[in-house]
């Protein structure tokens, strides 16, 4: 029997890279993907704000340094946050098999159109997570508007 893969660890990369973010002066949502043995594939953080670049998410940067995978149904995608729709199309068109994110408080995406399309997700509703993101979007809130595509 293999051991269950360690959620909390796997969710500590996506904060160590929403931290960096946020030490970046960018927002703070971080992502990884791993393989279901919990080796990691890739990990990467909204920049936004330090690219001018608003296709980089924190999911679709963590996607993009894992690099050609032959198959993403036994990988886990790991996000601080509930992936918008963007990251939600990217986890169902490339067939991630799970995710995992951080908290749906702050903001609430895809995820629950994922599991009715057949994606394992877990909501670990994390304090951390939600106190980091939270105070950010309370500092800056026109940015935050900016990020989930709101006038
Ligand atoms: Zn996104």
């Amino acid at each position: 029997m293999t051991a269950p893969p360690d959620y909390r660890a796997m969710l500590a990369v996506a904060v160590e890279e929403a931290r960096q973010g946020l030490a970046e002066g960018g927002i703070p949502i971080g992502a990884a993907l791993f393989a279901r043995d919990g080796t990691l594939l890739g990990r990467g953080h909204n920049r936004r704000v330090q690219e001018g670049d608003p296709s980089v998410h924190g999911e679709t940067d963590a996607f993009r340094k894992a690099g050609r995978q032959r198959s993403y149904r036994d990988t886990i995608m790991v996000t601080t946050l509930s992936p918008c729709w963007y990251c939600s199309g990217l986890v169902r068109q490339f067939g991630i098999g799970t995710l995992v994110m951080g908290e749906s408080a702050n903001f609430c995406g895809g995820h629950e159109w994922l599991r009715e399309h057949g994606v394992e997700v877990v909501d670990l509703a994390d304090p951390e997570c939600i106190a980091m993101l939270g105070d950010w979007i309370a500092a800056n809130p026109a940015v935050w508007n900016e990020d989930i595509g709101e006038d």
